[in-house]
């Protein structure tokens, strides 16, 4: 097999290109806009690969992250926020375009696959990625491999209820999924931007500068941000008991949720004595195409 791993993170605005060597060391990075139908991302798509193995090998393989999953039954996109890659045969088109074998997966799990192969949790057995954003995803690693499962949706955490509710967390909010409650709800950046300046509001930033400063209302939001994280993280310990769980998104720049949710997970968790892990990603933003080019091993 070839030395070098194409990675491809196609997100809903760009579409970017990494080229790794065998060491995990980047050759080259490229970020395009991504042209918002189907056609011409599969024209992009080919364009970026062509590029990618004129600078490295005829031979790099091609690993693909999408925001959606494949479903393995009919090997079409579903669940895709980009809604028009929905129902479409994605990696077989690619596979046609680009003439050579392809691997695509959900994008969760390939930050999971990266921070899980020589990232935050590199040699972790099991471990947890989960991103904190706009929405709210997360995917398995275990033993180096991404854990798909039957449907293709295994850690979709973002769609588990909050778990441990208290009387005064009623009424639970609706989820554009359905269902009442989903922790998306409550874990992505505008719930946390919501709870501290109001409804509408989106934007989190400076949420830990206006508490530390005594912003009564910043101090309460990250409380009880904090507290719900740590129930849902211990939900997920007592599930599947991974070594780490490592965040990433806008929110896990927070230095608060490292300090203060050991304890909140601690509390939750069946055992009497909480090892797990919980680690801030390491390669931020590059974690997508790193992850996409592991799909085809280190
Ligand atoms: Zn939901």
């Amino acid at each position: 097999m070839s030395d070098y791993r194409l990675g491809i993170d196609v997100g809903g605005t760009k579409v970017e290109i990494a080229a790794l060597d065998s060491t995990g060391e980047i050759l080259l990075r490229h970020r395009v806009a991504n042209p918002g139908n189907y056609d011409d991302l599969l024209v992009t798509l080919r364009d970026l690969v062509e590029e990618g193995r004129g600078r490295t090998a005829r031979t790099a393989t091609v690993g693909v992250g999408i925001p959606g999953a494949i479903d393995s039954r009919t090997m079409r996109v579903k669940n895709a926020n980009a809604t028009w890659l929905n129902g479409q045969t994605f990696g077989k088109d690619l596979e046609q375009v680009l003439g050579c074998p392809v691997k695509v997966e959900n994008d969760a799990n390939c930050f999971a696959l990266s921070e899980a192969v020589d990232g935050a949790a590199a040699g972790r057995k099991i471990v947890f990625g989960v991103i904190l954003g706009s929405g709210v995803g997360g995917g398995f690693v275990i033993n180096g491999e991404p854990v798909t499962g039957l449907h293709h949706i295994a850690g979709e955490w973002g769609h588990i209820p909050l778990p441990w509710v208290r009387e005064d967390e009623f009424p639970m909010p609706k989820c554009f999924c359905g269902n009442e409650g989903c922790l998306e709800r409550f874990l992505c950046g505008p719930a946390l931007a919501a709870s501290w300046k109001g409804e509408g509001q989106r934007c989190a930033d400076g949420i830990e500068e206006a508490a530390a400063a005594g912003d009564v209302a910043a101090i309460k939001a990250l409380d009880t941000y904090v507290d719900r994280l740590g129930r849902a993280c211990a939900l997920v310990i007592n599930m599947v008991d991974p070594d780490a769980i490592v965040l990433g998104g806008g929110v896990s720049n927070l230095k608060t949720i490292y300090a203060r949710v050991p304890e909140v997970m601690k509390k939750y968790a069946i055992t009497p004595e909480c090892r797990t892990e919980l680690l801030k990603n390491q390669h931020g933003d590059s974690s997508g195409v790193r992850g996409a080019a592991w799909l085809w091993g280190k």
